[in-house]
């Protein structure tokens, strides 16, 4: 048995479909998981198994996030690493992190994925870079599987502890042998590499300062047997590129593209500093971005030259990063804080309000390698979602409720739904009790800050 869903009489329906199209009235027409009809509410089908009235509604394509560390988000706002740049937070947070356990995994990807979903994101990837204490990627996929959230779980790794010259302590690294066993099972046993997928795997070595040359080689030549992506972080900032030039004589962008590591099934976080040669290689190549305003800002790591990196044809997503440097995980938050930050950079016309939407959706859909998300259009898994317009956030901007989105106070979703299901319902998500998850979260959260003292 089918099920049929109609969202009718959206103010405005955004498609990001070829054209662009915004339409008003508009409503979309869905089968079980899948997109079937979109175009305005009068020419559509009357009737569906369920109806959701989107009057007064902004109706789009749930929003990508491509850069998280949801474990993170138990340590936001540590009082050592609330003011140091990305090296100094990383060397206050790595003994804290040393105390995480699997359920402390598994409640924390609940309530990052809780913010992600009810600020207009549906599918997240999550680079999960730290396994002490039995810690699993499986923690993180059951709990996308409970909340259902589209999910690309990166099984990231630290190998080059402190005592080779790596900047974690020793405490915290894997070997590399057994990191690869351990990425090679999580494919075997979770990959889906079919259209409307809800869970892929992706491999991804931590940063080139936490891991050998030879794991990011093998993670490559992995990645493409299973045909997966590759994700890391790149060019982040100053000392990065310092690190870079003295341990490999080389940029970034080069040790990447040494490596292996370019490619339309690679994306890499940040690329703050990359250099122009580096766009150029990243747009020849399709390898893509995860911009990460926020914690950029947060971490004082420079302005990304996204405006550049988009006219040089480098795909690029929008990331909020984990919750220890940004300290919010709001999607429709970072879409506005990407759009500022490009102004502060490069001028009031460097990035538009629907030029930061369409990074968010097809931006992001493009850097996953996919092409059945970030567009409401027939053929298209069903990941939509609904912002109210009669707040008193968009008081007074209702002339352009889209461009509202991204200029006034960043909404929440009244309406998500993800893969044909309804996970947010009236502003409340309908799969977990949120409440309990926070109280527990937050005591785990306690619990860890005191363990490091
Ligand atoms: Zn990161």
């Amino acid at each position: 048995m089918t099920k049929t869903l109609l969202i009718k009489n959206a103010r405005v329906l955004v498609t990001m479909d070829d054209e662009r199209r915004e339409i008003a009235d508009g409503a979309v027409y869905i089968r079980d998981n899948v997109i079937e009809q979109v175009g305005r509410s009068a020419d559509l089908p009357q009737q569906a198994d369920e109806i959701i009235d989107a009057a007064n509604h902004v109706v789009m394509p749930g929003l990508v996030n491509t850069h998280h560390h949801m474990y993170q988000s138990l340590t936001r706002v540590i009082p050592a690493a609330q003011n140091g740049e990305l090296f100094n937070w990383l060397t206050n947070l790595y003994p804290i992190w040393a105390n995480l356990t699997p359920e402390m995994v598994h409640v924390s990807t609940l309530a990052a994925m809780s913010e992600l979903i009810l600020s207009g994101c549906t599918t997240s990837s999550d680079h999960l870079y730290i396994y002490p204490n039995g810690c699993k990627l499986d923690d993180s996929i059951e709990a996308a599987g409970k909340i259902g959230m589209r999910f690309y779980a990166a099984r990231g790794s630290m190998s080059v502890g402190q005592s080779k010259g790596g900047l974690p302590p020793d405490r915290v690294v894997e070997e590399e042998g057994a990191i690869l066993k351990d990425t090679q099972r999580l494919i075997e046993t979770y990959n889906d590499a079919g259209r409307h997928a809800m869970q892929r795997i992706v491999v991804a070595p931590c940063s080139p300062f936490s891991v050998s040359r030879d794991l990011m080689k093998e993670a490559a030549t992995m990645a493409r047997s299973f045909g997966v992506s590759l994700h890391t972080h790149l060019a982040e900032n100053a000392n990065d590129i310092a690190y870079s030039r003295e341990k490999f004589n080389m940029t970034p962008a080069e040790y990447a593209e040494d490596c292996g590591w370019v490619g339309h099934d690679v994306w890499h976080a940040h690329c703050v500093q990359l250099d122009d040669d580096g766009i150029y290689m990243f747009g020849r190549t399709g390898t893509g971005i995860a911009h990460c305003p926020c914690s950029n800002m947060r971490l004082a790591s420079g302005i990304a030259p996204i405006r550049k990196m988009i006219d040089s044809g480098v795909p690029v997503g929008l990331g909020v990063d984990g919750c220890a440097s940004n300290d919010s995980g709001h999607m429709m938050g970072e879409v506005r804080q990407a759009m500022l930050l490009q102004r502060v950079g490069f001028g009031p016309d460097a990035m538009t309000a629907r030029q930061a939407l369409e990074m968010a959706t097809l931006g992001g859909a493009k850097v996953l390698n996919r092409d059945d998300i970030g567009a409401l259009k027939p053929g298209m898994s069903a990941d939509i979602v609904m912002f109210k317009l009669d707040t008193i956030g968009f008081a007074g901007a209702l002339h352009d409720p889209v461009a509202a989105l991204v200029f006034c106070t960043p909404p929440n979703v009244s309406y998500s739904i993800i893969n044909g299901k309804v996970v947010v319902r009236d502003g409340a998500l309908c799969t977990i009790d949120l409440p309990v998850v926070i109280e527990r979260h937050n005591a785990l959260a306690h619990q860890l800050a005191l363990a490091a003292r």
